[in-house]
């Protein structure tokens, strides 16, 4: 294999964007046979040779002809629709190789003798100008592993916030000793169509599950936040609350929000009663990247409007941005809070020793030593740049609203979560069930062992439902469409599907 950083002898790898789509087709799953074959070449602690050590030569041909036919699709294939997984844009991939090349622990602060703070701090200005956020307003910021990471953040900040507000830091006193100081006898997470991760976030800042509390505006849209029940909630004495946006609901892609009016009104609700809003944005926030001026995303855009009034935002970096995992974002208007949840005490050997207009990630962030995530995210973006990531948005939206329009047509289908509903909702989200009960309950298993195309199994309103994701920077609008509705054609009528016929 070249070296890394012979760039012409990488360029062809590098250059894969824009290649004509035939040359990039890829299986979703690799097969099954291959999995057990791969399982039984791990090593078996009973062979006498365990642990004995071998050639890295020997282990890479290993890794090489076992390991690797054995993994997923997901990020190869751009018919993997499955969770909201993403790709690896080619740059990214590079860059994230020279990051392990490096090496660099990105820890703290140490603007002589390595680059690699100021650069996390470019990417993330070129990420909040991506999603057309106000640079000057998200001075607290870092990298995380991940949408789940960045909520934990998210639910830490507010934890911090809302105590503080009437009296005691959390991160001083723990949240027993704060709560009992400052009066507050619970602390509650608002939400609508929020992720599961929210819930796991809950627990680990020790909120708990069972804070999080589900206030949907009516139960055909259940992700979008009922405000007057918002309001009823945070006048109740002695609960202090975090309200958790969901920009982007799992299973149907929707925004808990329609507009900057309704984000009017509960920001004004938050400063009335001293809570936070954090806003879980994941995949759904990307939106914003798309092209202003389009008509077709009027809509989108204006569900998306008015997030610069939120105190926290979640963003992912593996899903939308299509850099290699771990990736993700976290955003805070207010960096003070961040450092009070996270700082890094008494440990002078890690101080930066300058007055550093940039904090030192291990105060900002849930780690100490951590790798050098921001590399690829930096490379991604410098390269994509706005049009770059506008235009791939584009195909995933346009590959999502197709699906919905053949859904919504077809005989055997059902669009959900409402036939009647606007194309112009969809981004990347297409969730749909099949008509007849039978076909349905085996929907999922049947499009997945095509390997030509792979889908969730989700539920929706206790029925089994289907959920197609559309995130990977490959996805070809026309390619796709043909095949995937050629495939659903062939699942529904029960069909052999052969690829080569499309
Ligand atoms: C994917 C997702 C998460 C969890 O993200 P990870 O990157 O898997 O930790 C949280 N919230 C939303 C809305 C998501 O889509």
């Amino acid at each position: 294999m070249a070296d890394l950083f012979d760039i012409q002898a990488q360029s062809a790898r590098l250059e894969r964007q824009g290649l004509p789509p035939q040359s990039q087709q890829y299986n979703t799953l690799p097969p099954l046979n291959l999995i057990h074959a791969a399982e039984a070449s791990l090593p078996n602690p009973s062979d006498p040779s365990y642990l004995s050590g071998q050639p890295a030569t020997k282990v890479a041909s290993h890794i090489t002809q076992d390991i690797v036919p054995a993994l997923c699709g997901q990020s190869q294939s751009s018919r993997y629709f499955g969770f909201v997984t993403g790709g690896a844009l080619p740059v990214a991939e590079w860059a994230d190789n020279v990051v392990s090349r490096m090496d660099q622990n990105v820890q703290v602060h140490l603007p002589e003798q390595s680059v690699s703070t100021m650069v996390e701090n470019a990417a993330l200005e070129m990420l909040l100008g991506l999603l057309r956020l106000k640079e000057s307003g998200w001075k607290g910021r870092t990298f995380t592993t991940g949408a789940t990471a960045s909520n934990v953040l998210g639910l830490a900040c507010g934890r911090e916030a809302v105590v503080e507000k009437k009296g005691a830091s959390v991160g001083e006193l723990g949240l027993l000793g704060a709560c009992a100081k400052a009066g507050v006898s619970d602390i509650q997470v608002l939400t609508s169509g929020g992720h599961s991760s929210l819930s796991k976030a809950a627990s680990i800042v020790g909120l708990g599950r069972a804070s999080v509390k589900e206030l949907p505006r009516s139960a055909s849209q259940p992700w979008k936040l009922d405000l007057d029940a918002v309001e009823r909630e945070l006048g109740r004495p002695g609960v202090a609350s975090i309200i958790a946006v969901s920009m982007g609901e799992v299973n149907t892609g929707g925004y808990a929000l329609d507009n900057v009016d309704e984000w009017k009104r509960l920001r004004g609700l938050a400063d009335q009663h001293a809570a936070w809003i954090h806003v879980d944005g994941a995949f759904g926030i990307f939106s914003r990247a798309l092209e202003e001026d389009r008509d077709e995303y009027r809509l989108l855009h204006t569900r998306a409007q008015g997030v610069d009034m939120a105190d926290s935002i979640t963003v992912d970096g593996h899903k939308m941005l299509n850099v290699p995992y771990d990736s993700g974002m976290f955003f805070t208007r207010t960096p003070s809070i961040l450092q009070s949840v996270c700082v890094n005490p008494n440990a002078a050997y890690l101080a930066s020793g300058t007055v550093a207009s940039i904090p030192s990630p291990l105060n900002v962030g849930l780690e100490n030593s951590r790798r050098f995530r921001a590399l690829p995210a930096y490379a991604a973006l410098l390269s994509q740049g706005r049009p770059g990531y506008a235009k791939l948005c584009h195909n995933m939206a346009q590959l999502s609203r197709k699906l919905a329009i053949f859904l919504r047509e077809s005989p055997h289908y059902e669009l959900l979560p409402d036939e009647s509903s606007d194309v112009e909702e969809v981004f990347i989200i297409v969730l749909f069930k099949a008509k007849d009960g039978k076909l349905n309950d085996e929907l999922v298993a049947k499009i997945n062992a095509t390997r030509q195309m792979y889908v969730s199994g989700t539920s929706w309103k206790g029925e089994k439902a289907v959920r197609v994701a559309v995130s990977n920077w490959m996805v070809d609008i026309e390619r796709e469409f043909r095949v995937v509705s050629a495939l659903l054609n062939a699942v529904a009528e029960g069909r052999e599907f052969d690829i080569e016929k499309v």
